[in-house]
């Protein structure tokens, strides 16, 4: 699985951070991006689904076809 963050839509809320601080890392402006090329270590979907599923901006995706 592998995911990524829209930087054109992210706000920098810090949620996904909050949730699943393995896969995401901030900047100083709390603007979000996917840690590790976005790549979710196995075991890890779970959280990801959560962080995808509680950004208010709709900024964060599954890339598909991996
Ligand atoms: S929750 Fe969404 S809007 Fe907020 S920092 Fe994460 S990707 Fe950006």
């Amino acid at each position: 699985m592998r995911i990524k963050v829209d930087p054109g839509l992210c706000e920098g809320h810090n949620r996904c951070f909050a949730l699943a601080p393995d896969l995401f890392e901030v900047d100083d402006y709390g603007l979000s991006q996917a840690l590790n090329g976005g790549v979710v270590p196995p075991g890890r979907e779970e959280e990801a689904r959560l962080a995808i599923d509680n950004c208010p901006e709709f900024a964060i995706s599954v890339v598909e076809g991996d």
